[in-house]
This record gives C-alpha cells, structure tokens and sequence, in this order.
C-alpha cells in the first residue's frame, strides 16, 4: 500500500468547481441516500468539549468523535462516560500528545503513548474498537524520509491491533482514498485559527459535489472565541447547521469506517 501524505490543502475555496450542484455527485449515494458523508472530531479531551459539543449535537441528532488524550481526561472519567453513554465515538489521543516524535525507539514511543492510552481507555470505557488521532497530525517516527515514517507508523499500530488513524490535514477523501490511507485519513480544523466560515463551508460543499468524505476537527468551545485553537459555540453550531442543511450522512469515524468495510477487532496488547 502506497503511504504517502498529501500536502496541506491550501486555498481549498478556489478550487471548488462552478457549478456546485448537489447532482454533481459522481458517486453512489452515501447511507439514507447522502451524497456525502462527514464526521466531527472533538480532540485533546478538554473541558469545554463535554460542557459544549454534546447539547449542541442532540439538539441536532448527530453523533460525533471525541478523542480523548489520557492527560487531559482522567479526572473526568464520569463525564466522558456520560458523552459516551449517549452514542458518541471516543477515540485515542495519547496519553501525553507529543508533537515531536522520536528518531529512535519507536517501539516504545508507541507501546507508551498509543497503546497504553488504548488500553486505559478501554478499561475506563470498554473495550471497543478505537481509532486513533495523530496528535498534531504528525506522524514522523523513527528514521527516514515522512513517508518510511508514516509507513513505521502505520505498521507499528497495524501490529498492536489498530484499524486506522487520522491526521489533521488534506482534502475530502473517495471512499477508495479512506480504504486506502486508513492510517493516514484527511481532515482539516477549518476554525482553529479564525472564526471565518468559508473554508469549513466550501469544504462541505466539495464533499458534497465529489460524493466524498469530510473530517471536520475541533479543539476548545468557548462561549466567545478567547484562545488559538477555540472555536466560538455560536460558529460551532452554524457549521453544524450547514451540515444540517445540506445532503451529508453525519456519522463517527468508527461508523464510517465499519460502512467502508474498515474494521475488525481491537486487540492492544497490554503492559
Ligand atoms: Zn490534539
């Protein structure tokens, strides 16, 4: 399988092809008759993420991913149960969310970091199948070039039981795209550095056009936007509306995935 990371998708809205028209799509439909399908991730395991995104999502009826980084969640077990126990997705984010990986030893960074956090969190949750989150989309194990690296990566958690990962950057993806890069799946924070709504919207709309599937990342909620990374509850919620408004199946990565054929048993090995 070719591994390779595409580059990051830089002025996504002057790509869109004219016109947009939902029945653009090339595909066939997506469950319920979708052209497009879109899931939400929640990373890092912060606060304002159970506080915030669970009431917005019913009030919508849509189940999203909250991947859980072990730091940040483990004196909030209770609460994190509660978002599960209402049909969400909670996926892996580390234990410590390194964003420099080492050169060497990359076994043991992934012993430590991925499936140590797997198995906690299977222990706290259930055991469940568990995708995991790059943290800082990065994937830049051990030696050689990004793609030897990401290869490493990827065989290394092939090993310990994983189905797929995702990063943080790159284009809606083709079904046959996500099968094939599950360990390295698209997905872009189109409101981590600004409360502009375009490219989140022009996102969606090429999903839609190319019968394709969208990741959509947040980090913090806040009432009003206060730090780098946050993302206003008022422009949270008006991109849930968009999806709302237009023909995509919302649904968790995990769901995704086991739709596309992606899956089989989680078995990290412990200790
Ligand atoms: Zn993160």
């Amino acid at each position: 399988m070719a591994l390779h990371r595409r580059a990051i998708l830089g002025g996504l809205a002057g790509t869109l092809p004219a016109p947009l028209a939902f029945g653009a799509a090339r595909t066939a439909p997506w469950p319920g008759g979708a052209r497009g399908a879109v899931s939400l991730s929640y990373d890092d395991g912060l606060t304002s993420q159970y506080q915030y995104a669970p009431p917005a999502l019913r009030a919508r009826g849509i189940k999203a991913s909250f991947f859980l980084t072990l730091d940040n969640m483990q004196d909030r077990v209770a609460e994190w149960r509660a978002v599960a126990a209402e049909g969400h997705e909670l996926g892996n984010h580390t234990v410590h969310h390194y964003c420099g990986l080492p050169t060497t030893r990359p076994e043991r960074f992934v012993q430590r970091e991925v499936v140590d956090a797997q198995v906690r969190l299977n222990t706290l949750f259930g055991r469940q199948p568990r995708i995991l989150a790059y943290p800082c989309g990065v994937t830049d194990l051990g030696p050689g070039t990004p793609n030897d690296q990401l290869h490493l990566y990827a065989g290394l958690l092939r090993e310990a039981g994983f189905v797929a990962a995702r990063i943080s950057d790159g284009p809606p993806m083709s079904r046959r795209y996500a099968r094939d890069h599950r360990f390295a799946l698209n997905a872009i924070a189109p409101t981590y550095a600004t409360e502009d709504l375009s490219e989140a919207l022009a996102y969606l709309d090429l999903t839609v056009a190319r019968g394709r599937w969208a990741n959509l990342v947040f980090h913090g909620l806040a009432p009003t936007r206060a730090d780098s990374g946050d993302t206003a509850n008022a422009v949270h919620e008006a991109i849930l509306d968009a999806i709302a408004k237009r023909p995509l199946w919302c649904a968790p990565i995990g769901q995704v995935l086991a739709h596309l054929g992606v899956g089989g048993p989680i078995a990290p090995k412990a200790g």
